[in-house]
Parts: structure tokens; C-alpha cells; sequence
């Protein structure tokens, strides 16, 4: 509805400190929306007589938040990998799990045998619970493809669920989120494919470009050529970054004359030397943080008296021992 005047609001939240406190309430306020912005917001008595004209909704007293955005997402894939909770709790590693053809790369073969119609499906009902939930914005990565026709795929379904549901996608094209197992032996060959026709069919459909830069994924070096690649294109960078280990300080990847890539990272193990590297490039940095509870391996098992849940010091086993797994 591009009109609308909303009333009876118990607490608007203007996120406008000149309001009161940090969050800037107005309790008691009302809201006017002309031709799909914001025309005027504020305490209900003060309400200009102008906007009484408006198709009106009555709040009930219900507050009024901004829509959420949500900064990282890879809502578009198809499988379940729910039975890896179960084989962590039991003992087995990220890394058992991926060997025997599970982790990302069990999601990469269902993916690649989805079509774009089921995505979509899975997609639009992903991104309606988000909706629900007060998400207004969600930025969708591709990385399930890791080839060009289904990076492009995973692509295309994120534009469709922009257009099709009100909701805002910001598609991002994460071709080098691992490398793909008919590639494990030919790693360069695989980023020479990224940073060619992959890109060239991939960044069309996309406005950032990301890359897994860790331990079990690509190095600092490969990452500064693939982002560079993509920035030639016009695309913005991303990076997921620090989240197995601790090789990528991304202290030297493309950002002096381009805007500083967006970091996406894990509270741990990103260590304090991580943190300030992104602070010190002045890059926006959201952190996953529930990726460690519901990805991390157990530290301890059900019945042991042990902790199930790791903390950030026994988390982190060193760079070639990670117990993490990647999203
Ligand atoms: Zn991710």
C-alpha cells in the first residue's frame, strides 16, 4: 500500500536518539506513509490534520519497528543436512563428515540437482518466515552451485523471490565459497573458472561478490584475485572471514581504492587481532553468531557433565585441527 496513515501506535521506534534513549520511542505515536515513504511520524495529537485522509490502520497499541535486515543469508539451496547434528553430537568431525561427502558439499549436490522451480519453493517459504519474523531486507548468496549454470541458477532464484514477494533481496555471487570436489585437485584451475566465465555469467545477476577466505576454503592470495576479478566487473566485496582458523588478518585484500568489503565473521574464534582489522579498514563487519551453536562441533557429549557447547578458548584447536564447520 503506497498510502497509509497507522495510528494508535504504543511505541514507535525511531532508532533517533533526538527522540529519547537510544532506540528514540514515541509512545502514543502515529505514522504517515505517502507514495510509499514516510511523510511524517510523531506523537498522535501532534498529527497534521492533512494526513486524517489516509487509509487509516489502527496499531492496537502494538509497537512499530524498522524492518530488520539481515546481512548474510544463503536461503537459496536445496537438501537437509539435519542428520549432522546428530553424527556431531555422536563424536564425528566437520571434517569426517565432509570425506564422507557430507557438509557443504552434500548441499552442492542437491543444489546442482534442483531445479530452479523447487528452489524457488524452498526459497519464498524460507523468506516468508523472515517476513513474519520483521525482516524487510535479506541479502542472498549464491555458493551451492560452484559451477556456472547453477551459481547462475541460485542467482536467478533470488531475483525471482524479489520480485515476486515484498520482500528486498541483495543477491551476492559466492562462487568461491569451497572448492568443488571434481576440482579438489586442480584448485587454480577452479579459481581461473571463477574469475572468468563464472563471473562473466554470475555478476549480471549480482550486486556483492564473496569469497571463503579460511583455512578450508581459499587462501588470502586466492581471495585478493578472485575479489579483485569481481571488483573489475563492478561488483562490491564480501568476505567470509576468520571463522575456521586464523589465516585471514584481511589486511591486504582489494580495499584502498574501492570500499572496504563487507566482513562476515563468528564472534569465535575471530581473535582480537581479526576484530580490529576490520575496524581498522572502517568495513562493516556482522557477525554470525549462531553459527557456533548450531554448527560447532560439541565440546562434550550428552550424560558426560561436560560442557555441550565449546567456549571461545576451547573452540579453537589450532589451524589445521578446526572443529568447525563452514556455513
Ligand atoms: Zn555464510
Amino acid at each position: 500500500m503506497s498510502d497509509l496513515l497507522v495510528t494508535n501506535i504504543g511505541e514507535l521506534v525511531t532508532n533517533d536518539p533526538a527522540h529519547g534513549g537510544l532506540l528514540g520511542i514515541i509512545e502514543g505515536a502515529a505514522l504517515a506513509v505517502v507514495d510509499g515513504s514516510i511523510a511524517w511520524f510523531g506523537s498522535e495529537g501532534e498529527l497534521p490534520p492533512g494526513h486524517l485522509d489516509l487509509p487509516i490502520h489502527d496499531a492496537g497499541g502494538a509497537s512499530v519497528v524498522p524492518g530488520f535486515v539481515d546481512p548474510h543469508t544463503h536461503i537459496v539451496f536445496a537438501g537437509d543436512r539435519s542428520e549432522e547434528f546428530s553424527r556431531r553430537l555422536a563424536g564425528e568431525s566437520y571434517e569426517e563428515i565432509l570425506a564422507a561427502g557430507g557438509g557443504i558439499l552434500s548441499t552442492v549436490e542437491a543444489t546442482r540437482a534442483a531445479s530452479g522451480n523447487d528452489l524457488f519453493d524452498d526459497a519464498a517459504a524460507r523468506a516468508s518466515r523472515m517476513l513474519a519474523a520483521g525482516t524487510t531486507t535479506v541479502e542472498v548468496k549464491s555458493g551451492y552451485g560452484l559451477e556456472v549454470d547453477d551459481e547462475a541458477k541460485q542467482l536467478a532464484v533470488a531475483a525471482r523471490v524479489d520480485a515476486e514477494l515484498p520482500i528486498d533481496v541483495v543477491p551476492t555471487f559466492l562462487g568461491a565459497h569451497v572448492v568443488p570436489a571434481e576440482y579438489r585437485d586442480r584448485r587454480d584451475e577452479y579459481i581461473d573458472l571463477v574469475c572468468t566465465w563464472m563471473l562473466e555469467a554470475c555478476a549480471p545477476l549480482a550486486t556483492f561478490a564473496d569469497v571463503f577466505c579460511d583455512e578450508a576454503a581459499f587462501t588470502v592470495d586466492e581471495a585478493r584475485r578472485i575479489l579483485e576479478a569481481s571488483a573489475e566487473r563492478g561488483l562490491a566485496l564480501r568476505l567470509h572471514a576468520d571463522q575456521l582458523g586464523r589465516i585471514a588478518p584481511p589486511t591486504s585484500l582489494p580495499t584502498s581504492e574501492r570500499p572496504a568489503p563487507t566482513i562476515s565473521t563468528t564472534p569465535p574464534p575471530m581473535t582480537s587481532p581479526g576484530c580490529a582489522t576490520p575496524a581498522r579498514l572502517r568495513c562493516c563487519s556482522p557477525v554470525c553468531p549462531s553459527r557456533c551453536g548450531f554448527l560447532t562441533r560439541m565440546a562434550g557429549r550428552s550424560g558426560t557433565g561436560e560442557s555441550r557447547w565449546p567456549s571461545p578458548q576451547t573452540a579453537i584447536p589450532g589451524p589445521h585441527g578446526s572443529r568447525r564447520c563452514p556455513l
